[in-house]
């Protein structure tokens, strides 16, 4: 026996499943010459070798060296064991412990390698739309259970060719274990159908597709986590078409084009969003536009930036391929009626999508998860989330500290909910608005399936204060029903600890919190969203908010910017000409009721709130009166700053109070003055900046504090973020902002969970 010769067994915990890492042991275990064995259990990998002691010290550097790329290994625990004389290394079948858990990979896009052989005309996969390998495919989308294996999976009903079971087994194949692995002859096929019409297969399918879309038809396409509606981006009529139907009238469209160099045709694209396209996540990427290009106006009106991704899957990449004569740009926008969740049940997206879609490319393998695009953008660099869901989730984020296992419900918009389990946060996917009963329903099954494949059960539950979100409602009936602890987190106060989380914050000091969004319920029951607050993760003061001003209306006044210009001046007490953009978009009746209900204090809640300070602004510069989504009235303000302009409002503040009626006068000065509209809403973007910056200095003084976390939806406002971030640095703050979860309400219940388990001592 070999001087050294020794056993070792090792223990890794991260991703490891699913994503090439047995066979990748496997390989790397044979190069040093090591016997012993290579398992999956339910909390991660184990391994046993048997060899020289000094090649066992290599083989360990190795893993956490050169780790399959999708993995992501958490820790690596070892401990010599007696020598069990192997005659060689094998993999065994994957050993189930209750109650452990391991993280889930995320869905991820094609890799080169299966790009590089689904064209390849030798290949046994050569136009293939399901091809996949252990880099790539799809992964939490499929899964039912864990331990991750086939049985587990939506692939289940798939039983391997020889072919592809020779692959499955050969731990030198690229395909060893890979879950999701079929070929054309056994794995799942496309088809094309229309009124319940079966018209073609396979790659006929997808050729009349693609004559479809060519024709300007809109078609149903089930994906990865659900099903798109995709038309021709160039064809008007074809987007007008699917605006009118699917009952979305301006909120923009994500794209999808076949590559980089089509994108570049139509916008600006930094080396950094090169990278964040191309990333196996594969991301919508909101892209600067540039002038002059030829896509429907319809795409995404009054919108400076155009949201592009590149094909994720290979079906993605079949129907788009380029051709002379054929559109390069597609519309690729998830398939729902607006406001409710995207379809991903066949039968079920066949009934709520036929009056949208003219045909239905369908498939045969189940989803079991939806999961939509994920929607990013790039900023200073880096990657600033917007919407967090596919190949983003279910993917842990890691705490300070470790947590008790908590539920978070989240906010109402942009809904998602979080897991805690350990250091571990299992943030979800992107729910949706939780206004209807789908949306509700999604959420609460996410709910359970997230609890089942993580192991947890949650000893509290966290959400918002609001007494009538869906997620809040639901969060009492559950801690009733399982007569768990009901912890209720203020709104802002998420908002800045999920800041705080975002940013590895680990310690009870208090940041200064600059929390500016549309709505949240604050501590007096007033429709909170202008707030500065000084707190940490146990508790938090309000400094300073917005003045309070009637909302004509309460939540309903989002579509009704006009209105809140209107009755923000009249609270104020101001005098505005008759020839006011949004009195003359009002008529004589709306205007009346508008100022009987701010006199006598009708169905006008107060609020503090910044999103709609901005939809007061968009509307009285005559930029948007009447708005379709929220946001719509701030994003088209936004869209026409002028970076050339120096000057900026003076917004005073009195105790704790920031005072909205001197803004409102030196607007209407301005605008009175034929001052353009580009250069009023920069001096406001510009006051808003500095407002900020002199609140924390304010507070400093006071405080000494010095950090400054920046949560809620308006800083999704790049303006207003780039100029506030310039101006703290250059006063010697230190800024946080949102990297790993959205500055939204998409947030919120990463936040909620790290308050709650303050509140709770046992
Ligand atoms: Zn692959
Ligand atoms: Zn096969
Ligand atoms: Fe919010």
């Amino acid at each position: 026996m070999t001087e050294g010769f020794t056993g070792q067994f090792i223990k890794i915990k991260g991703i490891v499943q699913g994503v090439g890492f047995r066979p990748f042991i496997f390989n790397l275990a044979e190069n040093h010459h090591l016997t012993g064995w290579v398992r999956n259990s339910s909390s991660g990998v184990e391994i046993t070798v048997n060899g020289d002691k000094s090649d066992i010290d290599k083989f360990i550097a190795e893993i956490r060296l050169n780790a399959p790329p999708l993995a992501r290994i958490d820790s690596v625990i070892t401990e010599i064991i007696p020598v069990d004389h192997f005659d060689s290394f094998t993999i065994l079948t994957s050993l189930e412990e209750s109650g452990n858990f391991v993280p889930i990979s995320p869905d991820m896009s094609i890799c080169p390698d299966c790009q590089r052989e689904m064209f390849d005309q030798q290949d046994r996969r050569y136009r293939y739309p399901f091809i996949n390998c252990t880099n790539c495919g799809p992964r939490f989308s499929i899964i039912r259970d864990i331990p991750y294996d086939r049985p587990k999976t939506t692939m289940a009903g798939f039983s391997l060719c020889k072919n592809c079971c020779r692959e499955y087994e050969d731990p030198r194949d690229r395909r060893f274990h890979a879950q999701p692995v079929a070929c054309p002859d056994c794995g799942p096929q496309v088809w094309l159908e229309s009124g319940g019409k079966h018209l073609a297969e396979k790659e006929t399918a997808i050729q009349q597709s693609r004559a479809w879309l060519h024709a300007g038809k809109i078609l149903a396409v089930k994906g990865l986590g659900g099903f798109h509606l995709a038309c021709d981006a160039s064809n008007s009529i074809a987007v007008d078409n699917l605006r009118s139907r699917k009952k979305r009238s301006d909120k923009p469209f994500a794209l999808m084009a076949f590559s980089l160099e089509i994108i570049r045709k139509y916008c600006e694209i930094s080396a950094a969003e090169e990278n964040l396209l191309t990333s196996p996540q594969h991301p919508i990427v909101l892209l600067r536009k540039k002038a002059g290009i030829t896509l429907a106006e319809g795409v995404a009106p009054g919108q400076s930036s155009l949201g592009f991704m590149l094909p994720y899957t290979p079906l993605h990449f079949l129907l788009l391929e380029p051709e002379p004569g054929f559109p390069e740009v597609f519309v690729m926008t998830s398939g729902n009626l607006s406001e409710e969740p995207v379809a991903f049940v066949d039968n079920e997206a066949i009934q709520r999508l036929s009056g949208i879609a003219d045909g239905f490319l369908m498939n045969n393998r189940p989803i079991h998860m939806r999961v939509d695009d994920s929607v990013t953008r790039v900023f200073e660099g880096q990657l600033y989330p917007i919407r967090r869901s596919r190949g983003y989730a279910p993917q842990s984020i890691p705490l300070p500290t470790s947590l008790h296992q908590i539920l978070a419900c989240g906010a109402e918009l942009k809904n998602t909910f979080c897991l805690t389990r350990e250091s571990q946060a299992f943030l979800s996917h992107h729910i949706g608005d939780l206004e209807n009963y789908e949306t509700l329903n999604s959420f609460e099954t996410g709910i359970e399936h997230f609890k089942n494949l993580f192991r947890i059960t949650p000893e509290l539950i966290a959400a918002d204060l609001h007494p009538d979100y869906l997620s809040s409602k639901y969060a009492v009936k559950r801690s009733e029903a399982l007569a768990l602890p009901l912890i209720r987190v203020q709104h802002h106060h998420a908002h800045l600890a999920a800041c705080l989380v975002d940013n590895g914050w680990d310690s009870d000091e208090s940041v200064i919190g600059l929390t500016f969004d549309g709505t949240g319920l604050g501590l007096d029951n007033v429709i909170w969203g202008g707030e500065v607050l000084i707190g940490n993760y146990r508790a938090f003061s309000r400094r300073f908010h917005l003045s309070e001003l009637p909302l004509p209306g309460g939540d309903s006044a989002i579509r009704h910017p006009s209105k809140i210009a209107l009755a923000y001046l009249l609270a104020s007490g101001l005098d505005y000409p008759g020839t006011l953009a949004p009195a003359t978009f009002l008529c004589y009746e709306e205007r009346t009721v508008l100022r009987s209900q701010i006199e006598h204090k009708i169905n006008t809640p107060l609020t503090t709130s910044m999103g709609r300070l901005f939809d007061a602004v968009s509307a009285m510069i005559g930029i948007r009166q009447a708005a379709t989504y929220e946001g719509q009235a701030a994003i088209e303000l936004e869209a026409i700053c002028d970076p050339s302009e120096p000057d900026a409002y003076t917004i005073p503040f009195d105790g704790d109070t920031i005072l909205i009626k001197p803004l409102l006068e030196q607007i209407l000065q301005d605008w009175s003055s034929s001052i353009p509209q580009t250069a009023i809403s920069t001096r406001f973007h510009n006051g808003l900046a500095r407002l900020s910056v002199e609140l924390c200095k304010q507070i400093r003084s006071e405080t000494s504090l010095e950090t400054v976390a920046l949560s809620g939806g308006v800083w999704q406002n790049m303006t207003l973020l780039t100029k506030t971030l310039a101006l703290l640095r250059q006063e010697g703050f230190h800024p946080l902002i949102h990297r790993q979860v959205p500055t939204n309400d998409g947030g919120i219940s990463l936040g909620q969970v790290m308050i709650a388990n303050k509140q709770i001592s046992y």
